[in-house]
């Protein structure tokens, strides 16, 4: 897996139905790191939909063994949803 490719709005997708996930588990060094590289990779993915700096503080709070604020988490979440659920229309109609 070597191949060098430029993220895609569809990887980008996964990653953020990934976050979605996660953030209903504890703090997952596995999948933290997956999205990390998704992130180094890609650069402004979270920025772009405006949930980076949501996404950072959550995670920070998470894995910093804190409570997550739920307000937080429902927003962010429902940014995700819309999203993800945005993008699988957009692959459907160029496929
Ligand atoms: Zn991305």
């Amino acid at each position: 897996m070597n191949e060098e490719r430029k993220p895609t709005e569809a990887d980008c997708a996964e990653v953020l139905a990934d976050i979605y996930v996660y953030l209903d588990h504890e703090c997952d060094g596995q999948r933290k790191e997956v999205v990390q590289r998704h992130l180094d990779d890609c650069g402004s993915c979270l920025e772009r939909y405006g949930i980076e700096r949501q996404l950072k503080e959550l995670l920070h709070r998470k894995c910093g063994g804190d409570h997550a604020p739920s307000e937080l988490r429902d927003r962010l979440k429902a940014s995700i949803r819309e999203y993800t659920s945005f993008t699988s229309i957009e692959i459907e109609r160029e496929g």
